[in-house]
């Protein structure tokens, strides 16, 4: 059985390597457990792959293809099936990735015979792969296009940690990553000119940020590989091609401190020679940890600011209220022990106002830090009908209904696209 998982061409809003990784786990993981079929993974989102390249690798022949979803990702998902069918008329199709879980009816309209909406992308991919033929039934994390209709099945599942297989960076595209992180006033996530290894280390989030998808996607308990995995993961790669530093994917990486202590324990032991970056909030770093971190090679911390407004009428979970001391006190941690503060900050929250984020912002680079301002998204807002073009604008980069005013709209999009106190990172010095 000849399978292709494939992200189709789209020109890409913002670009984040963890957020493709998941073609590549999906893949892996499905080799790995079925070693008879022949599985292909083909990220063509990072400006790398023509229509011409996608039909000549049609031609190939494939039993199926699965597209992985994102939020910019489906731009071209109507041309890629019209290629997949008309170039494999037998294909079957099926889709899985963040949009199919958010609104899973939504990729009715191309026909899918699988759209995967529960259930890690691993678990219901294999289901899919296993179970759908001439008479499927319903299949656990999947609605699926049946002689009746589309049938949508019960809940998908959750892997633990244990049964996680990472991915074989072999197939990955780098210098086509190492491209989209170029221009770091792009605000992309990566660091220009260093080659980037992303371990996914963990899923799931119990903070509950209203904004955000990852507890809906993977659960509010987080979910993490062991330390010991991490550091074979790292030495094996490190032996198959060479990198510059680490991205830990992980929705909070310290929010299991017990865990990241021990990673870095075994970092300085072993004398690990790696740099890495990382994701978490305010609440959940302190100076004995980033001094430990910092110790163990960590050179970038992003932290999840979002505002420093004080107003009353902002929707945020409580940790992430009134945080103006405690960052002004991390970034002078942060800098004591030499990691980039890289401060995540969203425009058009609710309660809050643009002079706020311009604020929020000025204060932030005055002070040394690295900002990377996205838009907010209403992911309740979205719905089966909505168009190609309002899914687009969850790819955190045009508002939606806030703010209202066409001034400050304007104030956003100066920030986001027009500032011109910002500075690239340095932290590739380091
Ligand atoms: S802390 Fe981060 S990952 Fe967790 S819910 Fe909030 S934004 Fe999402």
């Amino acid at each position: 059985m000849r399978i292709l998982l494939l992200i189709p061409p789209y020109i890409p809003s913002y670009f984040n390597a963890g957020h493709h990784l998941p073609l590549f786990q999906v893949a892996t993981y499905i080799r790995e457990k079925n070693p008879s079929w022949q599985v292909t993974a083909l990220d063509g989102g990072t400006l790398n792959l023509t229509w011409h390249d996608l039909a000549k690798e049609l031609a190939k022949g494939y039993n199926f293809i699965g597209l992985f979803n994102d939020f910019d990702a489906v731009d071209g998902f109507g041309r890629t099936v019209m290629y997949c069918r008309e170039i494999l008329p037998q294909v079957k199709m099926f889709t899985f990735g963040r949009l199919s879980k958010q609104v899973p009816d939504w990729f009715k309209q191309f026909g899918f015979e699988g759209i995967a909406f529960s259930g890690d992308y691993e678990s219901s991919v294999e289901s899919f792969l296993l179970n759908y033929g001439p008479n499927t039934g319903s299949i656990p994390g999947l609605i699926v296009k049946t002689p009746e209709g589309y049938l949508q099945g019960n809940a998908g599942h959750m892997l633990s940690p244990e049964e996680w297989i990472l991915p074989d960076t072999l197939e990955i595209p780098y210098a086509a990553y190492d491209r989209m992180y170029k221009n770091d006033l792009n605000k992309f996530c990566g660091i220009p000119d260093r080659r980037e290894l992303v371990i996914p280390v963990a899923r799931g989030c119990p903070v509950g940020c209203e904004f955000c998808d990852v507890p809906s996607m993977q659960g509010k308990s987080e979910r993490r590989l062991s330390v010991d995995r991490v550091i074979k993961y790292i030495t094996d790669q490190q032996q198959i091609q060479p990198f510059d530093y680490i991205s830990f994917y992980a929705p909070t990486f310290t929010l299991n401190r017990r865990w990241v202590k021990e990673l870095c324990h075994k970092f300085i032991e072993l004398k690990l020679p790696v740099k890495w970056k990382c994701v978490t909030t305010i609440y959940h770093l302190n100076e004995e940890l980033i001094a430990l971190m910092a110790q163990a090679g960590c050179i970038r911390i992003s932290l999840g600011v979002e505002t420093i407004s004080v107003s009353k009428n902002l929707q945020l979970p409580r940790i992430k209220l009134n945080t103006e001391a405690k960052i002004q006190e991390l970034l002078a941690i942060a800098k004591h022990n030499g990691i980039e503060i890289n401060a995540f900050i969203i425009l058009g929250l609710p309660g809050d106002t643009m002079e706020a984020s311009i604020k929020t912002i000025e204060w932030l680079i005055a002070e040394g830090a690295r900002v990377r301002p996205t838009v907010y998204t209403p992911y309740n807002e979205l719905h089966e009908g909505s168009s190609l073009a309002e899914v687009g604008k969850y790819n955190r980069q045009i508002f939606h209904e806030t703010p209202q005013s066409p001034m400050e709209r304007l104030k956003g999009y100066s920030l986001l696209f027009a500032n011109d106190k910002d500075r690239p990172t340095e932290v590739m010095k380091k």
